[in-house]
């Protein structure tokens, strides 16, 4: 039987995408790793993208949104980039210090969860949404990035019910259970005072519990202005960060996070 295979044919494929690295190679190139939409994580070169009459312009700074066209080769680890238009650049992350390390945090924890070319267009739209937030400047980056995580559990299947008790099934907002409820990420989520596990559960604020219900399941831009205090924010991210390093090793990866003003 023959079998006809295209293993060697390039096609030619356009996509958008979002610049996660960026690195210099030979005299005038550079390799990147982008996310793309249809085809998820890429490496791709691109010849002569640091030249003197290089055509590329900020298409391909990192955390930039473009507009790709690539060959594309089965089997090949670097695809080749020909063309990069610029979607948008937001320069509200990039030239502000205090949203551009929240920035690198949305980037990272892409890196650290997604691995080869598989498309997932639900978490690409998480990525690029949470970007085009913290680029406006009446944004809490700290709150931002608290729904993107939320976002981030729920694309990738990782479930977190922020309403209930994991175990009785209790709603959380009744006024009884507000100051007892606790978290355990090995135990997969939060008690109410009478299931709190013996070990391994730690007490949340009530503050915090709030804030995560307010952001859960909303639509980005919605409660992204929501007040917060650092002590909340900082517990919530470290509970949802947690939550996604159990179920997902890779996340203790995002180092970035302890990089954050909130930690400091
Ligand atoms: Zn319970």
């Amino acid at each position: 039987m023959t079998h006809i295979r295209n293993q060697g044919m390039a096609m030619i494929v356009k996509t958008d995408a979002i610049i996660l690295r960026s690195m210099k190679y030979g005299e005038t190139s550079k390799i990147l790793t982008l996310y793309t939409r249809d085809f998820g994580r890429m490496g791709v070169i691109v010849k002569g993208a640091r030249s003197a009459k290089s055509k590329f312009g900020a298409a391909l700074d990192i955390m930039s949104h473009s507009s790709v066209v690539m060959y594309k080769k089965e089997q090949r680890d670097l695809q080749l980039l020909t063309q990069a238009d610029l979607i948008r650049q937001y320069r509200g992350i990039i030239d502000h210090a205090d949203r551009l390390m929240y920035g690198f945090v949305l980037l990272d924890y892409i890196s650290a969860t997604v691995h080869g070319e598989e498309a997932h267009a639900e978490l690409y739209t998480v990525l690029e949404q949470a970007l085009s937030t913290l680029d406006s400047s009446d944004t809490t980056p700290a709150v931002v990035l608290l729904q993107y995580l939320l976002r981030l559990i729920h694309a990738l299947g990782l479930g977190l019910d922020v309403r209930h008790c994991v175990h009785c099934r209790a709603d959380l907002s009744h006024v009884d259970l507000q100051n007892q409820v606790t978290f355990s990420d090995s135990q997969g989520g939060f008690f109410c005072g009478s299931c709190r596990p013996c070990t391994d559960s730690n007490h949340v604020r009530r503050e915090t519990l709030e804030a995560l219900r307010a952001l859960d399941g909303q639509p980005p831009m919605h409660r992204t202005t929501l007040q917060i205090t650092t002590h909340s924010a900082k517990e919530g991210l470290q509970l949802l960060q947690g939550h996604c390093a159990f179920h997902m090793p890779e996340m203790r990866q995002v180092k970035s996070l302890h990089l954050l003003d909130l930690f400091s």
